[in-house]
């Protein structure tokens, strides 16, 4: 009998290795699924959240995303490369070099799709209309290449929450403005994960990150952890479980079982385990504990407000990923404007230095 999940650790970035271990893992959770067939479009949905390189456990690692391409172009298969960065507005060809992907690419013949010049279709789930990227349609299938770590709203980020980057643009932005309560994030990330099929689910969890996350205000930590499955609901439940936080422990698990995905946690059957040793992991949100309608009535006055600290070393960064032109460096350190943002955490997530702290306030309403 196949596992829903098939977990393999003491791994790692090896990439012969690796090929047979996903070949092998594959195996355990059905085999390959049949629109993996030669001649078919695959796109590996990679974690691509900002330009920096693999070792600062931010993105899905190249040599993993290399290892996956060998086995699908063995098979006769077209294979592209994707995602939708937060801060991509200003051009994605820097996160291609810098995570590693153009290098790949090159070597194997990968195309790498722009989800940005794609454009995008509007699609209609649970009563909200989330603009996707064209691209996505364009696939006969699609790999959730997911990366296991630390996010400081979700607590942990993994498959589920990968589909977020299928909407293009400031559109991510725009929804993380309207969520002051991390519950009401995971509801936006749960339908936009069921507008999109993901065929198979591989994790990249080998350097994995804990701490606040899931951006360089993380830490890197290697684990040696890889994990395949068909369902990303029940990878995430699985991995929630390992962590200490129980299989429903997470929003985003809570509102996906909510909406009738996954299965119970005592029907999911996994294949191999991890033990974390001290694995930190971000408190759950106080706005959780507001109602929904106050949620909304105090977001106004209790936003999360970015604020550059004394590392900030004026490089801009910032300012050019911002969408709505909200940060200035009078002193030639960034501050934002309390009033323009719309919180969407792009300087957050994106600054190297981590000069960007989220500080909770009281906000008056101008
Ligand atoms: S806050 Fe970070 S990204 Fe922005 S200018 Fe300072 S160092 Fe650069
Ligand atoms: S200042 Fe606000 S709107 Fe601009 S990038 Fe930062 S969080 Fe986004």
């Amino acid at each position: 009998m196949s596992a829903d999940v098939c977990l393999r650790n003491g791994l790692t970035y090896e990439r012969n290795q690796l090929k047979s271990n996903l070949l092998e893992m594959i195996e355990a959770t059905g085999g390959w699924p049949a629109v993996f067939r030669a001649g078919a479009k695959v796109l590996i949905k990679v974690n691509m959240l900002a330009a920096k390189p693999p070792e600062m456990a931010i993105t899905t690692h190249p040599v993993l995303v290399a290892a996956l391409a060998q086995l699908l172009l063995a098979r006769g298969c077209k294979v592209a490369i994707g995602d939708s960065p937060g801060g991509a507005v200003g051009g994605v060809e820097k996160y291609w070099s810098a995570c590693g992907y153009r290098e790949i690419a090159d070597e194997l013949g990968l195309t790498l799709d722009n989800f940005e010049s794609a454009g995008s279709t509007p699609r209609e789930i649970n009563g909200i209309t989330y603009y996707i990227s064209n691209s996505i349609t364009t696939y006969d299938a699609i790999i959730n290449a997911c990366k296991f770590k630390t996010h400081l709203l979700c607590r942990l980020t993994n498959g589920i929450k990968n589909s977020f980057g299928i909407i293009p643009g400031l559109g991510k932005s725009v929804i993380h403005s309207y969520c002051l309560r991390p519950r009401d994030l995971a509801v936006h990330i749960v339908n936009i994960y069921r507008l999109v099929t993901f065929d198979l689910v591989v994790m990249d969890g080998l350097l994995s990150m804990d701490g606040q996350g899931p951006s360089t205000d993380g830490n890197p930590r290697f684990e040696g952890l890889l994990g395949v499955a068909r369902d990303s609901v029940c990878l995430d439940m699985a991995l929630s479980h390992l962590t200490g936080l129980g299989p429903e422990g997470l929003d985003i698990v809570q509102e996906a079982r909510k909406q009738g995905l996954g299965k119970p946690w005592r029907e999911i059957t996994v294949e191999g385990s991890h033990q974390f040793s001290n694995f930190k992991i971000p408190r759950s949100s106080f706005y959780n504990l507001l109602p929904p309608f106050l949620g909304d009535l105090v977001r106004p006055f209790l936003k999360k407000v970015p604020q550059g600290n004394e590392k900030c070393t004026g490089c801009r960064y910032c300012a050019n990923a911002c969408p709505v032109n909200a940060i200035t460096y009078p002193r030639g350190q960034a501050v934002m404007n309390r009033s323009t943002c719309i919180v969407c955490l792009c300087c957050h997530e994106l600054c190297p230095e981590n000069a960007v702290e989220l500080r909770q306030r009281l906000r008056r309403r101008k």
